[in-house]
């Protein structure tokens, strides 16, 4: 018996070599069976390491394997569960009995299969928990409100002003949060969590928000004044990360493990997701493209540096071009929509007049496109991924954008790495990144994102 399981740990454990130098690409059961049985061959051989610790990663993995698959494919039976799992079935049952007594999926005992066996089937429970996602961003804050299965209860937006302090939006917050607390407690929900996003770089292992330059903060420590204020457990990210998230658990990019979101409303942000895990780097930083420096004789970005990918296909470059080129190409229509002043001209008006025919606001709208196509076919070369949802104020120019976009792309990409790709624009706008909020504490809790 003991050759055997030393057999097996062995093999386990070249799998895991291979799989570490991306050597397997097929055998999905067995990569997701191997750590598994790696660990049961450990622990009877009595191989010292970290036991307890890796029994207890292996607990963690196996019970989000379970809920991240009833997410997607409630409902759904203990058998089945096992199949797409890989797991077996009396791991299964014994996962899925301590999430029923855990109030966090629930038998439908009515249901019967085709062939005439009653089957029971298994679903995740709307009243499993209240989860509660914030945005602060330049100017407003979002606090939404949903059940375990992500339906919305309650949501309030407020616009802020630039003018108010730190510690009054942060105030204002709080009140908000408070208000969803209450409001989960009358309906009988356990608030499982906060997600929180932000415009700025995040240290996502302490939860500080480092630097909002947009809203002119600095080193604030936000996970752990709320977690003082409210006892839950907090989760702070970047905005684009987390609308990368959101896209990823409720929209456009649902279920597809591999892809790049771009956003663009004051900066251009991006969210990287890979092997359906959202790229941070070592701290959080991970994922800052729109500080790609494009062009090194080009305009000064936010950051202080010159020529980042922002400074060419943000909102504001669109405005900058369509300011210059009216130094030259006098355009009445668009000064009087202006009032006289081209300080009142907005990117939602170079857009509408773009599409109405004007050549100046068209023209930097393509502009715009090719640069951000351009950028794009580099990232696409980098990652190789199956998709790149397009989001922010990009989606008002997406009747104009997307076919441009695409054929740069896809004249500037390697060829191999955009056989399988696809370009999408996000079909939400300013609820991406407060959906993405509630999504990190679900994906804490249904995928074992281990973040802190
Ligand atoms: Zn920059």
């Amino acid at each position: 018996m003991r050759r055997v399981l030393g057999l097996l740990f062995y093999l386990f454990r070249i799998i895991r070599i291979l799989k570490a130098q991306n050597s397997l690409v097929f055998f999905q059961n067995i990569i997701i069976m191997d750590e598994l049985v790696y660990l049961i061959t450990k622990q009877s051989l009595d191989i010292p390491t970290m036991l307890t610790g890796d029994q207890e990663k292996v607990r963690k993995v196996n019970r989000s394997l379970v809920l991240n698959t009833l997410r997607l494919h409630a409902p759904i039976s203990r058998a089945q569960v096992a199949n797409v799992t890989g797991l077996t079935r009396g791991t299964v049952s014994n996962i899925v009995n301590v999430l029923i007594e855990d109030d966090l999926v629930f038998e439908d005992k009515l249901q019967n299969s085709k062939i005439g066996r009653p089957s029971i089937l298994l679903g995740l429970r709307p009243d499993g928990g209240a989860v509660i996602g914030v945005e602060i961003g330049v100017n407003f804050i979002s606090v939404l409100l949903t059940n375990f299965v992500a339906e919305t209860l309650w949501e309030i937006r407020a616009q802020t002003t630039l003018s108010q302090s730190q510690t009054d939006i942060i105030n204002q917050t709080e009140k908000y949060i408070d208000q969803a607390l209450t409001i989960a407690k009358e309906q009988k929900l356990r608030p499982l969590g906060i997600g929180v996003g932000v415009p700025g770089l995040v240290n996502i292992r302490q939860g500080n928000l480092i630097i909002a330059p947009n809203l002119h903060w600095k080193n604030v420590p936000l996970r752990l004044m709320w977690n003082q204020r409210f006892h839950l457990p907090i989760y702070i990210d970047n905005e684009a990360n987390l609308s990368a998230l959101g896209e990823y658990y409720f929209g456009v990019a649902r279920n597809v493990d591999n892809f790049i979101y771009l956003t663009s409303d004051i900066g251009l942000g991006g969210g990287i997701v890979i092997d359906g895990r959202l790229f941070r780097g070592g701290h959080g930083y991970g994922g800052e493209i729109g500080h790609i420096q494009r062009n090194p004789q080009g305009e000064q970005c936010g950051c202080g540096r010159v020529g980042c990918w922002e400074t060419q296909v943000g909102p504001r470059a669109v405005m900058r071009r369509v300011k210059k080129e009216f130094q030259t190409h006098h355009d009445q229509l668009l000064l009087d929509a202006c009032s006289g002043d081209f300080d009142n001209l907005t990117f939602e008006m170079v857009v509408k007049f773009a599409l109405n025919g004007d050549l100046i606001c068209r023209q930097a709208i393509e502009e715009v496109a090719v640069n951000l196509g351009e950028g794009i076919a580099d990232l696409v070369n980098i990652f190789n991924p199956d998709l790149i949802v397009i989001g922010g104020a990009f989606i008002l120019g997406k009747d104009i954008m997307q076919s441009i976009i695409e054929k740069t792309i896809f004249s500037n990409a390697l060829q191999p790495a955009t056989e399988n790709l696809r370009i999408e624009f996000s079909k939400r706008s300013t609820e991406a990144s407060v959906l993405g909020a509630v999504a990190v504490v679900l994906d804490d809790i249904l995928r074992e994102m281990v973040i802190s």
